[in-house]
């Protein structure tokens, strides 16, 4: 795996009075798991064993985040923000990185892709009356003729891209989406079933 690490010269430490928030995100998901604070010691530490150490305010000692749980973080790259005075640390969390046992300190720590809103709004026309828009019309005419959308939808992205038409190719590529969140939300099943099971496969394939 590559790491990336910031220029370690530009911290502002003293703005921060030495303790740098430190945003906590898995990098395989985007998702924001804790806020915790570094010192100098707690980076370096962070740095040469690849675990995310904290400094403790309540412990008031450094504290190697899962060193009792053994929900350890596994640092996959640290960055610095634009004025130098607040941590943002990528991830891999082994097992949930929140001492109440959930994955994230936060109740939705997730982040929202626009395929969710989409996907929300399709399952709203599933109600509709299938005069009122082509979503509704569309689940209303049933699983064959959605999923022969997809096909031609699938075809149009085929060609779009084999006649290196750029704009043609992102808006075939975007009926395709359309119409395959549809045939999901209409076989019961979403965008996020796919997420899944594609991390599922990288996950695999890394380890
Ligand atoms: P751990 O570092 O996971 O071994 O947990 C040791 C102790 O650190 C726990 O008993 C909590 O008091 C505290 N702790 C662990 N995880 C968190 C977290 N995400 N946010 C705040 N405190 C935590
Ligand atoms: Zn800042
Ligand atoms: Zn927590
Ligand atoms: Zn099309």
């Amino acid at each position: 795996m590559t790491t990336t690490f910031f220029d370690l010269n530009n911290v502002d430490w003293d703005k921060q009075q030495g303790l740098m928030p430190a945003i906590i995100q898995n990098h395989l998901t985007g998702k924001v798991l804790m806020l915790g604070y570094m010192d100098k010691a707690a980076l370096d530490k962070t740095l040469n064993t690849g675990l995310v150490t904290f400094f403790s305010r309540s412990k008031q000692r450094l504290w190697t985040k899962g060193e009792e749980s053994g929900n350890t973080l596994q640092l996959v790259a640290i960055d610095n923000d634009c004025d130098n005075d607040t941590f943002l640390v990528q991830v891999i969390p082994n097992g949930p990185t929140c001492h109440k046992g959930t994955e994230s300190c936060w109740k939705d720590g997730q982040a929202h892709p626009f395929v969710d809103n989409l996907t929300n709004v399709i399952i709203s026309r599933k109600s509709q009356s299938p005069d009122t828009s082509y979503t509704a019309s569309l689940f209303d005419r049933g699983t064959k003729r959605i999923a022969q959308k997809v096909g031609e939808e699938g075809l149009e992205t085929a060609l779009a891209a084999a006649t290196h038409d750029k704009e043609e190719l992102i808006n075939e590529a975007s009926d395709l989406m359309y119409h395959l969140i549809v045939l999901l939300e209409d076989q019961q099943l979403s965008m996020a079933d796919i997420n899944q099971n594609l991390l599922a496969r990288h996950t695999k394939a890394t380890q």
